[in-house]
């Protein structure tokens, strides 16, 4: 973890904290893997550094809301839709402060809860690898593979060459919509622990 990333995770935590968001250190985590973009050089994430969260404060990617409280700007999105990624002129919120940004984050949980039960698992929670865990099979399409033996995996190739491992009849990984998103966001939150562990 560089000292770009630990300072965002830092800010972010506090500014989740402050907008009254459930886990924000985890939250954090969520924000710097969806505003990331790479370093033009060395390809190493620059979190926060998205088109979105530098002109719109929008940390999560978040569309625009039918009933929009704040301002609205238009951007690409990428999409994983029907096995491809695809992308499409969307219409995206736009903040005045991270704040709000939490802050509407966690009323779209809230809104949402129930309709959607995994957003309503995710705030029942005991535990923040719970709540990603549940959040992120409602809030992205990014795809995961799990299996049954327990392990997860963020792409497919690793999933296949696990499979050679089980006799063929023990059946083969499952595909689970945002669980590539989860685990994405699990290992920001690892490092960041391990950093802030070592330094605390
Ligand atoms: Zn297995």
């Amino acid at each position: 973890m560089n000292p770009q990333q630990k300072e965002f995770l830092q800010t972010a935590a506090a500014q989740a904290k402050r907008a009254g968001h459930v886990f924000p250190e985890m939250a954090a985590c969520e924000a710097a893997l969806e505003s990331g973009h790479p370093d033009p050089v060395t390809k190493v994430s620059i979190y926060g550094g998205s088109e979105l969260a530098r002109e719109g404060n929008n940390l999560f990617g978040m569309k625009e809301h039918r009933h929009n409280a704040y301002g609205v700007m238009v951007l690409p999105a990428h999409e994983f839709e029907n096995s491809a990624w695809i992308v499409t002129e969307t219409p995206w919120e736009k903040y005045p402060d991270w704040a709000s940004c939490f802050a509407d984050r966690m009323g779209t949980l809230c809104r949402l809860a129930g309709f959607l039960p995994h957003y309503a698992a995710a705030l029942a929670a005991k535990t923040p690898e719970e709540f990603v865990n549940q959040v992120s099979q409602s809030w992205s399409t990014d795809p995961g593979w799990h299996c049954r033996c327990g392990m997860e995996f963020i792409r497919e190739v690793d999933a296949k060459a696990h499979e050679v491992g089980h006799a063929s009849t023990y059946g083969v990984c499952e595909v689970i919509p945002g669980l590539g998103r989860a685990l994405k966001v699990l290992s920001i939150y690892k490092a960041c622990s391990e950093d802030w562990n070592a330094t605390a």
